[in-house]
């Protein structure tokens, strides 16, 4: 279950929520009605969410809540009138699913090149992240300026913009956190402009950056915030697509005027995969308090792995930790990505005991929130052993890159 275990496995109370949801009902449809874990999960999450977030859509994958949030978007302002408001602004390198609208806004050549002539084209940005990234220009390597063609780009074509959409940590990216203060900057950008702010916390909620979200770090509310993953403790397939009131009251309306959102999942709302959240997000409270101790340790801990060889960079945000691995750091020469380094480091970690995955030539190491400071030391200790141990292998594809 990586990225997306929080308690661990087996545990007690979310066992017991769902042998206890068993005995009443394993799943009916929201189609037309509701159901009772589904609707206390709803409130809870209203709860735990940004001030102004308080209306819930459940779906069964990150993907999904974001198509929803695309959908709602472009939709919201149909309903407003104003339907030349199609796109959706996006980040380079961000990541959002795999299904045809959250690729359309994040196209990937390396996951998505078979579909890339198949996709919508919106416009998309430079992210905010390292600064010395290369696609990261000048002009936009700090605050305030990172947000410089972010407006360049709401300036010109806010008129056919619905939405933006971002993730605050970059995950599939190779774990490359946005600036801090960039979304609230994003935030006044999107009022200015007249444009929905999408937040896809997919990877990033419940406890992964150290706050519930992400967006609590810089007390942003988005109109629209996808959460998946974590939401169920990693146990099942549950995800959501929060929104605002706002955003509500403009699909409400006669028949006949045609606003509704027609989505929906067979599985939305699963009263199975709604007990198990609602058991996780109990749980979940318990850990907050620990979660900065636990950061700060871990990040004392990676900080060697800096220093061993063909490493070009540790980067972390909370508990999400990326190490990109290079043919030779010095001179900023990159693995090739087919040779897929990061896989030579993960399968040491799995001889050690560890499991991780690479992408590309990023390791990516998301421990469980629930792992304590001797769990982190240990896993921390296995990775850096595994970065010593790939070496010669790693020595010897920087030298079939050369
Ligand atoms: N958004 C983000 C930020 C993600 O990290 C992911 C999954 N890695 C998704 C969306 C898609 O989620 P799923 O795999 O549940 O469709």
């Amino acid at each position: 279950s990586i990225w997306l275990n929080v308690h661990g496995h087996r545990v007690q109370e979310i066992d017991d929520a769902l042998r206890a949801q068993l005995d009443r009902v394993a799943h009916c449809t929201m189609l037309g009605q509701a159901n009772v874990p589904a609707t206390l999960l709803a409130r809870r999450l209203v709860e735990i969410a940004p001030d102004g977030l308080t209306r819930v859509q459940f779906s069964d994958s990150g993907a999904t809540a974001v198509e929803i949030a695309i959908k709602i978007a472009i939709q919201y302002w149909a309903n407003e009138g104003r339907d030349g408001k199609q796109q959706v602004l996006g980040y380079f390198n961000n990541y959002h699913g795999d299904t045809f609208g959250a690729m359309a806004v994040a196209p990937s050549e390396i996951f998505h090149h078979p579909f890339l002539s198949l996709l919508p084209v919106h416009p998309r940005v430079p992210y905010p992240a390292c600064p010395d990234r290369p696609y990261v220009t000048p002009e936009d390597r700090c605050a305030p300026s990172i947000l410089h063609s972010t407006e360049q780009a709401l300036r010109e074509h806010s008129e056919d913009i619905a939405a933006v959409i971002i993730e605050p940590v970059e995950g599939a990216g190779g774990i490359l956190p946005a600036e801090p203060g960039f979304l609230r900057g994003l935030r006044e950008l999107c009022d200015r402009y007249d444009v929905m702010m999408i937040v896809d916390e997919v990877a990033t909620g419940f406890g992964r950056t150290g706050w519930t979200f992400a967006c609590d770090a810089e007390r942003v509310t988005p109109d629209l915030l996808c959460l998946g993953k974590g939401l169920s403790g990693g146990y099942l397939p549950v995800a959501a697509t929060l929104a605002t009131e706002t955003i509500f009251e403009a699909f409400l309306g006669e028949v006949a005027e045609r606003k509704t959102l027609f989505h929906g999942h067979s599985f939305a709302g699963n009263p199975l995969g709604c007990a198990a959240s609602l058991a996780n997000i109990d749980l979940f409270e318990s850990l907050l308090d620990g979660l900065p101790e636990k950061v700060h340790v871990l990040h004392e801990l990676i900080k060697p792995i800096q220093d061993l060889p063909h490493v070009l960079e540790v980067r972390h945000r909370g508990l999400m930790v990326g190490v990109e691995l290079a043919a030779d750091p010095e001179a900023g020469r990159p693995f090739s990505w087919s040779q897929q380094a990061g896989m030579v480091v993960t399968s040491e970690a799995q001889r050690l005991g560890l499991l991780i995955r690479p992408i590309g030539n990023v390791v990516i190491f998301m421990p469980p929130l629930v792992s304590t400071t001797d769990d982190l030391a240990e896993m921390a200790g296995m990775l850096r052993e595994a970065v010593v141990n790939a070496q010669a292998e790693l020595d010897r594809l920087a030298m079939e890159s050369k």
